[in-house]
């Protein structure tokens, strides 16, 4: 086959067969096929898609680049959840132990955090002694063992969509849909999954801006799951400001705690809560949210969070011991300089603070601070005074002047009441 043939056939609007797609990925990824020629396929595929067969081809052959988790001994129904990102998601880090406190088996594979949103990752290893880097066979032996597992993408799943997710952002075709989606489903297809929940952000801290392209993508990977037998449901739910009340990394640990503990900040709770009814549904477990409800007040759902930390190589005492926390020694806030109400409270503004303070990444190779970031005091919908604190950053000594620029532009005073904004959007399922 002739890789430029096939770049122009998708130029043209054309479809490729599932041979062709096939042979391209394999090509591209032991490197007959080049990274320029790639770089000009993504492009004609930004611009002109792919339809659901390519795209479930395209899928296939990206999954099939490389090692498949074999998880068929564990005799647990395998769930996991995938959040297309956003600022103060901590999600994944309650509600993974709750979901596994309740019979389900939860082989978690999550990132790091680029730009302004922060990656699951990062926030476990600010727990002292937390590794995220397991090899599968340990990555396997504490799923049997623990019921839930928390990790980074091994080295061997789906190598074509490491070289090919470098390459988009490098030449300015991450944003599209098919591409999007078949990088995300591959990988979780690469986890022998049973079923998967997906919570597709929307808003300003989003990867998807407006709710129609929010769920066009849910759409999409929802027909690539029904293509290749994996059952998902999506939620589409609102990232306009941040999801509870820390960003950063450790202080994002304090705060899953405190939702483990039945404290939480009612939106991080009530998305946790609704995300851990789709997972349990999806596992067929009876009557969900009662489940879910007693996990939490039993306190059970708190005792397998700590048994994955220490499965994991970290310090449970963090659970009763806060201060076992990394955190920065200085506070400075940010005060209202009128009064009314919150109409915005921008997350892109505040996750780019928290990442000038030291919090995320600018690029790849930069190292993170767990202990600084920013308490969020007063979201949309709160009645505010002149001189209340908005919000406090925690930070290193020095010069944090462009951060505050940064996270004093995301407030937005009113002098109309403004409403909360609603939470779970939209429910999506095959
Ligand atoms: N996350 C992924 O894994 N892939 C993408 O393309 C975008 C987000």
């Amino acid at each position: 086959m002739n890789a430029v043939e096939l770049i122009e056939r998708k130029r043209d609007g054309q479809r490729l067969t599932d041979e062709e797609i096939r042979w391209l990925i394999q090509a591209y990824t032991d490197g007959t096929v080049t990274d320029y020629q790639m770089s000009a396929m993504a492009m004609a595929i930004f611009f002109n898609g792919l339809d659901p067969e390519e795209l479930s081809a395209w899928t296939g052959a990206m999954l099939n680049s490389g090692e498949v988790l074999d998880l068929s001994d564990v005799d647990k129904p395998k769930i996991d959840k995938h959040s297309t990102g956003g600022v103060g998601d901590k999600v994944s880090i309650p509600l993974a132990p709750l979901v596994a406190s309740c019979g389900v088996a939860v082989p978690m594979m999550s990132g790091r955090g680029l730009g302004h949103t922060g990656g699951t990752l990062d926030k476990l290893e600010s727990i002292p002694g937390f590794t995220a880097q397991l090899d599968p066979q340990t990555f396997h032996d504490i799923l049997g063992r623990v019921g839930v597992v928390m990790a980074g993408q091994s080295e061997t799943l789906v190598p074509a969509d490491r070289k090919l997710y470098a390459l988009r952002d490098a030449s300015g075709t991450v944003p599209s849909i098919p591409l999007i989606a078949s990088s995300i489903m591959s990988k979780k297809l690469a986890e022998d999954l049973d079923g998967l929940v997906l919570d597709v952000k929307v808003g300003e801290g989003a990867f998807m801006p407006d709710m129609e392209r929010a769920r066009q993508l849910a759409e999409t990977m929802i027909g690539i799951g029904k293509s290749h037998g994996l059952a998902v449901t999506a939620l589409i739910t609102d990232m306009s400001q941040p999801l509870g009340r820390m960003v950063g990394n450790a202080n994002e640990i304090a705060e899953s705690i405190d939702v483990l503990a039945g404290e939480g900040p009612e939106d991080l709770v009530e998305i946790t809560v609704g995300l851990a009814v789709e997972m349990l549904t999806l596992a067929g477990i009876d009557d969900p949210e009662q489940t879910v409800a007693r996990a939490l007040s039993s306190g059970a759902a708190l005792e397998k969070f700590e048994e994955m930390v220490e499965a994991q190589g970290g310090d449970p005492r963090v659970v009763s011991d806060r201060t076992l926390l990394p955190s920065a020694p200085e506070t400075t806030p940010i005060e209202a300089e009128s009064g009314g109400y919150v109409a915005e409270c921008d997350a892109r503004s505040i996750g780019l603070a928290a990442m000038r303070l030291g919090a995320g990444r600018e690029r790849k190779e930069d190292d993170i601070d767990p202990g600084v970031g920013i308490e969020v005091r007063k979201k949309i919908g709160d009645q505010v005074s002149p001189g209340d604190v908005l919000a406090v950053l925690r930070h290193r000594p020095g010069d944090i002047s462009e951060a505050m620029a940064r996270a004093s532009s995301a407030w937005v005073i009113s002098e109309q009441p403004t409403k909360r904004p609603q939470l779970i959007h939209e429910r999506i399922e095959a």
